[in-house]
């Protein structure tokens, strides 16, 4: 993408226009959250201006147009994933709730005592608690791949943790932290060869990469509205659906039943079955909208623009002495983590801030791993689309004065 393309494309995002402490932002926290562009909050906007009504459940006009709305999401988030069928696609909180349905739903059918479950070290929270806590509920027990000094994953060992008591594996197809981009498919296929499923948590991958759940062959694939430019509080979870219908619901309620009496209840159809109470049906058509708008921009260009930020800064941070990067897996993705000599990862993230520049210093929400890495956390500075080098040379530029006044 050129510069003028760039700059079309920055117009669409206004708060990207706004100073901070007086200063032009520079917002390099796309990990932890994407800008939203107007499109997306025109479409909440509408969305409640026009077309609020519970859905499913009414006859009358609007509540049969909502309902067409958040179905034409499903179908918008299936076809972005390339799944067989949009039954398969479950609107979800986001990446987190999708794991725990899984965990809880998939543990309660499929997992007992003495069992194994397979993440690895680089994992987010958030693909290790909820797992964590079957292991505690039905005694299961838990383990973990661990990887090289590049942050990519150790596939033999992975083979040697693969055994007959292994019931699921659960893996980041990118990291969050060091931006490994994981051989998911190889994982799965290794994985399949056992007849174990594989979770693949995409919440890092989606805005990136373009992604093939019947290619990769995943058996559950979960992503978050709020990292692809759509509205927090909405995600989906993929599952195959002879899993989906093996599992059962996750939650109890209004929509996900066919027939309730006192003695018995009998459960819907995928996907309702997994969608229990009032859905965000703002939510997920504000979702497809940000899933309309990335697919506009194209995810290839996106691809090519982020990577030319991530070789670009990668490059120039290592202008700076002491400076070591944390993640040089040749497979990466647009995040870069790193620490200055023994300066604290918060005091270079506190006085960016003061700059104008948004990084995150931190765990960031993987503990096990910064512990793994032996330090305190990291600075991590992580790139969209609307991005560009001119951002990199003030942050660097920034970041040279911050060490100066911290060394
Ligand atoms: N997995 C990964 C790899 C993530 O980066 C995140 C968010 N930082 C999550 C899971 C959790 O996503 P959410 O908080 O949107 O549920």
């Amino acid at each position: 993408m050129d510069k003028q393309q760039i700059q079309h494309i920055r117009a669409d995002f206004p708060i990207l226009a706004e100073k901070i402490y007086n200063k032009d932002l520079i917002y390099f926290d796309n990990a932890a959250t994407t800008q939203k562009p107007r499109c997306v909050v025109e479409k909440i906007e509408e969305g409640y201006y026009h077309l609020n009504a519970n859905i499913h459940r009414g006859v009358h006009y609007l509540s049969q147009k909502a309902t067409e709305a958040h179905e034409a999401a499903r179908t918008i988030v299936a076809e972005f994933l390339h799944a067989g069928k949009r039954e398969e696609i479950i609107f979800t909180r986001g990446t987190t709730e999708a794991i725990n349905l899984v965990a809880t739903s998939f543990g309660e059918a499929f997992c007992k005592k003495d069992d194994e479950v397979i993440v690895s070290v680089l994992e987010h929270h958030s693909n290790i608690v909820p797992w964590q806590m079957l292991c505690e509920r039905k005694g299961l027990k838990l383990q973990v791949i661990p990887m090289n000094e590049h942050g990519e994953l150790d596939i033999d060992t992975f083979k040697s943790l693969l055994n007959e008591r292994t019931r699921i594996v659960s893996i980041a197809h990118v990291s969050n932290v060091l931006g490994t981009i994981n051989p998911v498919k190889e994982i799965i296929r290794l994985a399949h060869e056992k007849n174990i499923p594989v979770l693949v948590d995409g919440a890092q991958a989606v805005p990136h990469i373009a992604v093939n759940v019947v290619e990769l062959d995943a058996d559950f694939y979960v992503f978050s509205g709020h990292k692809i430019y759509g509205p927090t509080g909405i995600g989906a979870l993929y599952g195959k659906e002879r899993w989906l219908n093996a599992i059962p619901p996750y939650q109890g309620g209004g929509e996900m039943i066919a027939t309730v009496t006192f003695e018995k209840t009998t459960y819907n159809e995928l996907p309702f079955k997994f969608e229990a109470g009032t859905p965000d049906y703002i939510g997920s058509t504000a979702l497809a909208e940000a899933i309309r708008y990335v697919q506009n921009i194209g995810l290839e260009n996106i691809a090519n623009h982020e990577h030319e930020l991530l070789t670009y800064c990668t490059q120039r941070l290592y202008e700076i002495d002491g400076m070591r990067i944390f993640g040089t897996a040749t497979e990466k993705s647009s995040v870069i983590s790193f620490l200055v000599g023994n300066i604290h990862p918060y005091d270079i993230g506190m006085l960016l801030d003061k700059l104008g520049i948004a990084v995150r210093t931190g765990h960031h929400c993987a503990q096990p791993l910064i512990d793994s890495l032996g330090i305190p956390g990291t600075v991590r500075a992580s790139f969209a689309f609307y991005n560009t080098k001119e951002e990199i040379d003030v942050f660097i530029e920034a970041l040279k004065r911050v060490v100066i006044m911290l060394s």
